[in-house]
């Protein structure tokens, strides 16, 4: 199969419209996005993003809530290391 674009990727659907330097924040959003996830219950590559922060693996059903753009956002990765951390210290106690 031939590539149908050189390097504009998923922003190839906006054509020559907004500028390029828009295009291209666009696109270090999107593409990660569009990609297959890793499913939290059965590990497998098949979550893709439903909605807006709802998230569905393909492979087990499960659906969950996350960030906008990834499946784990940036400060949700912070409460869940904050979270682990908390237990961890109840643990030793
Ligand atoms: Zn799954």
């Amino acid at each position: 199969m031939t590539r149908k674009t050189k390097k504009v990727g998923i922003t190839g659907k906006y054509g020559t419209r907004y500028g390029s330097t828009i295009r291209k924040r666009v696109r270090e959003l999107l593409t990660p996005m569009k990609q297959d996830h890793r499913c939290p219950r059965c590990r497998f590559y098949r979550v893709r993003r439903q909605s807006v922060g709802i998230w569905e693996c393909r492979k087990c059903g499960y659906s969950f809530t996350g960030g906008s753009w990834n499946p784990i956002s940036d400060p949700g990765r912070n409460l869940l290391s904050t979270l682990q951390r908390i237990r961890d210290e109840k643990d030793k106690q």
